[in-house]
């Protein structure tokens, strides 16, 4: 009705401070707040949190929020406290998950953040049959796949929970999802193909560039003294993100380094400095970034191939955030290939024929003399131009060697 419309308008004013819906949003969350079971595939940073939190705060109850990552549901409760949602998390790393519970019970909380592996506990079902809940969010939802990048075993568990609260709506979110995987994702959760909502993955500010790789360090001062302003490099290793930022250290401009190996206070602080900067580039393993909202990062190189085309297109997709021009650059060697072939003698015989998949994938996009940005929006479904006029091959097409002439020399000799 005209009221609830008003209700979702006035919610995204007074309570994010936001004029407009962006994309998709009002779609999904039109199809949340009529009860419908709905999966939202939008790139990373089209804006998807607000779509469960704007039911979760026009419906009664409590949402449930299920994501894969304590580190994750932490930012996303800071940025809903901030703004005035009643959100908690029940994790191993929350001291007071009883004082939580209660509030639950209470019905004080507007979001309630838990990984897969509690929500599919008795216990936390039977809290929830006491709860009033407004409706299950499932973040990360790529996670149900084994397709998908990040395959959870947990996640493929939650059918269960979903179908005993089976009057809850359901909103699955995701960022990553090839044609293969959107598909499992729905079959898997319960959702019906119209409720399936895609936005478009083009990130039209964003140029992109592959290139191979040569002398490491020479190639990537060289890129970031030519591009001002925050960038990412993306390194293969912990060794290489210090050796690397020391190298762009060198040259003068402010650089830091960022990997899982470092005490969590280093991290946090250099995190800081870099979201505050406006001119920072942060050398990091690819632990760096998720959850992080900073809009104006300028570039994001990748020393190294990254694991799959998701992961490059969600990793790139940090750049340009606030629409404005932005760089994705990466370099590549053969090897890099070598060593992910290696790798895969490692993977179980049966998730073998999706990496193969995936890898072979990531090789057209690299080795294509074609546009870029085509590949990348053809391999999650799109029927986008063949040419973008924005990346490296449809700005310098490649030279296409003329194997015809070549011959033709060899027979007239
Ligand atoms: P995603 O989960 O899709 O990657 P987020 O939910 O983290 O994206 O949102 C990315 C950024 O976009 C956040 O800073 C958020 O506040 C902002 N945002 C979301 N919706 C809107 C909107 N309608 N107008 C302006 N900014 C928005
Ligand atoms: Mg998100």
């Amino acid at each position: 009705t005209v009221d609830d419309r008003a209700d979702l308008h006035s919610i995204l004013r007074t309570t994010f401070g936001f004029t407009e819906f962006r994309g998709k949003q009002e779609e999904v969350i039109d199809r949340v707040m009529a009860g419908h079971n709905t999966c939202a595939l939008m790139p990373t940073g089209a804006g998807k949190s607000l779509c469960y939190q704007i039911p979760a705060l026009a419906r009664s109850g409590t949402a449930i929020v299920v994501s894969p990552l304590i580190a994750l549901m932490h930012d996303q409760i800071r940025a809903a406290n901030a703004v005035g949602i009643r959100a908690a998390s029940m994790t191993s790393a929350d001291s007071d998950n009883a004082a939580t519970a209660q509030a639950l019970l209470a019905g004080e909380l507007d979001l309630l953040y838990v990984a897969p592996e509690r929500a599919n506990t008795g216990g936390f079902q039977s809290l929830l049959t006491q709860t009033d809940i407004s409706l299950f969010a499932i973040d990360e939802a790529h996670c149900v796949s084994e397709w998908g990048h990040d395959f959870r075993p947990d996640y493929r568990q939650l059918r269960p929970m979903l179908d005993r609260f089976e009057h809850v709506p359901r909103l699955a979110l995701t960022a990553t999802a090839d044609e293969t995987t959107r598909r499992d994702i729905v079959r898997q959760l319960g959702i019906p193909d119209e409720g399936l909502i895609v936005a478009g993955f083009d990130r039209p500010n964003i140029r992109y560039a592959i290139s191979a790789r040569g002398n490491t360090g020479k190639q990537i001062t060289d890129f970031v003294t030519r591009n001002p302003g925050a960038g990412i490099v993306y390194a293969t290793s912990r060794a290489a993100t210090e050796k690397l930022a020391a190298t762009i250290a060198d040259t003068g401009r402010q650089a830091g380094f960022y990997h899982a190996g470092l005490p969590p206070e280093q991290r946090a602080a250099v995190q800081a400095e870099f979201v505050r900067s406006d001119d920072m580039v942060m050398v990091a393993t690819i632990a760096f970034g998720m959850g992080i909202d900073k809009p104006d990062v300028r570039f994001v190189i990748h020393a190294g191939l990254p694991k799959s085309i998701e992961a490059y297109y969600q990793e790139t997709g940090r750049a340009g955030r606030d629409g404005d021009p932005a760089e994705a650059q990466m370099f590549w060697s053969a090897n890099d290939f070598a060593k992910a072939r290696q790798r895969l003698d490692e993977v179980e015989p049966e998730r073998l024929p999706s990496e193969q998949a995936r890898l072979n994938a990531l090789a057209g996009l690299v080795e294509a003399p074609t546009c870029r940005r085509a590949i990348l929006l053809r391999h999650f479904g799109e029927q986008p131009d063949a040419a973008c006029g924005a990346c490296d091959n449809c700005e310098n097409p490649p030279q296409v060697i003329d194997v015809t002439e070549t011959a033709r020399k060899l027979l007239s000799a």
